[in-house]
């Protein structure tokens, strides 16, 4: 018998479609595959470089548990750098993937029975890791355009509130948090002593000359309450590297690293090895946001066409989340019926926002070639059309 723990852990939705879709391919379907949270692109040719590299010059030993130091001074500069941030390589802990450490920090943070805000829609990693900690998922519902503010947030702290989880640009929505609310927040977390971690993986894949704000760098006291979570997997599109970061006040960071010294060590020594050369300006990183970008106008544009989507567009991340509230009916009552319906139709696959807690609607990754994005536009009109 398992624990009860695994027995109430949900699995991933978005990992085990994305299995479901390759082995529909792997037997002769051609499916579209929009349901991807990694980019479709190769990693700079200068980091695949360092890897070979670092490969070369045997870097093969276990690290120290928080990670190479000149890896944390390389993620400190790009704090002071990037997002106007001091932080110390002390302050910094590297992990196999931001999700690691946002896990960590929950079992660092959160004793049983403590609450931890999370919003919705979500990615719902973030709720099933604040229970695997013992604590209580608390959700924020939010409406289009999913922008997430310090008055609904204060509405659903109580006593037991312990942690706030922010994500700018989200996923799903792909929404940001301006920096005039980022400060009500910041105002509203300091006032009520709690913790904030804020999720910034998506933090340089921004549309339309938009510009990261980290809620740390609003003032010494939100910094001091502030995990600020990172990585490469999306910027570099490194995903299976496992490469992320937390970045925060030195007692958390020690708190981290003496769980992760028991459990995984941290992250490779090869990746990490290479990784600090990732942090120059990358031309090629560059021409994947402006890609990103002209297919986020792409389908706005087309999809906004057919009357009865609802589209909020992306200021970041690489997905749209779509309502389809409108298109429900007694053949696909939800939105998880209306998506299988969409791959057994018409053999594209999106995630059904029930795996973002947000019934109604659906994600599509964008991360795909104009060419799938377009077979998908004409799919989803016929699909809509048959159903009407
Ligand atoms: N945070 C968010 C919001 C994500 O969407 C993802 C990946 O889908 C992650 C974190 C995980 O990042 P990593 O690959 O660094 O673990």
């Amino acid at each position: 018998m398992l624990s009860t723990r695994i027995q109430n852990l949900s699995s991933s939705p978005t990992l085990s479609l994305n299995a479901k879709v390759k082995e529909l391919q792997t037997h002769g379907q051609r499916v579209i595959n929009l349901t991807a949270g990694e980019p479709d692109f190769d990693p700079p040719e200068r980091l695949k470089q360092a890897v070979i590299q670092a490969v070369q010059d045997n870097y093969n030993h276990y690290t120290p548990v928080p990670g190479l130091l000149k890896l944390r001074e390389a993620i400190a500069q790009k704090y002071q750098r990037e997002n106007q941030i001091e932080y110390q390589p002390e302050e910094i802990i590297v992990s196999t993937g931001a999700k690691q450490v946002l896990y960590n920090a929950l079992l660092t943070l959160v004793e049983p029975g403590d609450e931890v805000l999370t919003h919705l829609p979500t990615w719902s990693t973030y709720v099933e890791q604040i229970k695997l900690a013992g604590g209580t998922p608390v959700c924020i519902e939010l409406k289009v355009p999913f922008k997430l503010t310090a008055e609904t947030i204060a509405k659903k702290i109580t006593k037991k509130t312990q942690a706030l989880i922010i994500n700018y640009p989200g996923n799903p929505t792909g929404a940001v948090i301006e920096p005039e609310e980022l400060e009500r927040i910041a105002e509203l977390v300091v006032k009520r002593n709690l913790w904030v971690i804020s999720d910034e993986i998506y933090e340089k894949i921004l549309f339309d000359g938009g510009r990261h704000t980290s809620i740390a760098s609003l003032g010494e006291e939100i910094k001091q309450r502030t995990l600020t979570v990172s990585g490469l997997s999306k910027s570099h599109a490194i995903t299976g590297w496992r490469l992320g970061w937390g970045a925060g006040p030195k007692e958390l960071i020690e708190g981290i690293t003496k769980l992760q010294g028991q459990t995984t060590s941290g992250a490779s020594s090869i990746v990490q090895q290479a990784a600090i050369s990732a942090f120059a300006k990358s031309e090629e990183v560059n021409r994947m946001v402006r890609e990103f970008e002209s297919r986020r106008n792409y389908l706005v544009n087309e999809l906004s066409q057919i009357k009865r989507l609802k589209i909020t567009q992306p200021e970041g991340s690489f997905y749209l989340f779509v309502g389809v509230q409108e298109l429900l009916n007694e053949k696909y009552p939800t939105s998880l019926d209306w998506c299988e319906g969409l791959l057994d139709t018409e053999q594209i696959a999106v995630v059904p926002g029930e795996a973002f807690l947000a019934p109604g609607y659906f994600r599509l990754s964008f991360a795909a070639s104009l060419e799938n994005l377009e077979k998908a536009v004409e799919g989803l009109r016929r699909f809509i059309k048959a159903g009407l």
